[in-house]
């Protein structure tokens, strides 16, 4: 079994549709993927559809962005959850709206310097998409400011950029708890990407393990590999499930479908914890 766990549509910020991603993972010879846009879950119906058709099974998920309290950023992921279920929904609601609110301010001071606007990025952006930075960037490659959303990420919309304005994102734990008051599995996303800026220490673990993290995301091209083997240990420890993903992006980043997997026993331990994927999906409309 080819079980990959982690991966965006142009739902959020990857670049192909939920259908199209899904039919990209069956031609990659995936078994199994979870559709895990930022903040929403208004690609799971036509994935699940695109699904049937193609003979891969969609596991829904959403990647929620989070903050440890210290501020730094934890993106947590979240597995076959009640997607109506209120306190989930209104922080990824909260979430969704204030994104846009920060591109656009973002962009405000971008346009100070650089021939780019609000107008430019809605055009590389489906409507009803969890605005990011890679928009922004793609609007920045449109205008010719720079090659691609990489050497945007690392230079003009880098954390460190004047450019740069944060946007709200709720408490790790309370993510934790909310995920798993909606019925779902919470996973830490790519735990020890140091790359991408700070990362936690134990005692954060510990608070999300407490509060009731599943599982962590050992197998992400972003963790180096001495954390890797921290990460293992780690999970072995407090029982946690081991997940590999490639966080694929379409276009929109390197990563390719199925570069990293996730065991199948691991998976089983998440369809264990979280509701029924049938069920789930009943109950969300086509969109
Ligand atoms: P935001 O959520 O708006 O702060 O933007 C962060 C998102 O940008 C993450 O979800 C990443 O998928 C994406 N990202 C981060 N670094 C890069 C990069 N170097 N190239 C392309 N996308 C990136
Ligand atoms: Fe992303
Ligand atoms: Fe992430
Ligand atoms: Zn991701």
């Amino acid at each position: 079994m080819r079980i990959d766990l982690h991966t965006h549509s142009n739902r959020s910020d990857g670049t192909e549709s939920p259908a199209d991603l899904v039919r990209s993972a069956r031609e990659a010879g995936l078994d199994v993927v979870a559709l895990t846009d930022h903040d929403t879950v208004s690609g799971w119906a036509s994935a699940a559809r695109a699904g049937e058709e193609s003979g891969v099974r969609v596991v829904p998920g959403m990647e929620l962005s989070t903050r440890s309290p210290h501020g730094v950023s934890i993106h947590m992921l979240a597995y076959v959850f009640d997607p109506a279920a209120p306190g989930l929904r209104a922080e990824a609601r909260r979430s969704f709206e204030a994104r846009i609110g920060r591109g656009q301010a973002i962009v405000e001071r971008l346009a100070a310097d650089y021939p780019i606007s609000w107008d430019l990025v809605q055009e590389h952006t489906q409507p009803g998409t969890t605005i990011g930075r890679p928009h922004i960037a793609d609007a920045l490659v449109s205008a010719g400011v720079v090659a691609d959303r990489g050497e945007a990420f690392a230079t003009l919309l880098h954390g460190s950029s004047p450019y740069y304005v944060p946007h709200y994102a709720p408490e790790a734990v309370t993510a934790v708890r909310l995920i798993r008051e909606a019925g779902g599995v919470p996973v830490f996303a790519h735990p020890l990407a140091d790359s991408r800026g700070r990362v936690v220490g134990e005692d954060v673990f510990d608070e999300l393990v407490a509060a009731g993290l599943g599982g962590l995301e050992v197998n992400h091209r972003d963790n180096p590999p001495a954390a890797k083997e921290w990460l293992t240990d780690y999970a072995h420890a407090h029982d946690l499930i081991v997940t590999g993903s490639s966080d694929y992006h379409g276009a929109g980043k390197p990563n390719r479908l199925g570069e990293n997997l996730t065991a199948e026993d691991q998976l089983e331990r998440i369809l264990d914890q979280g509701l029924s994927v049938e069920a789930v999906l009943r109950g969300v409309e086509p969109s």
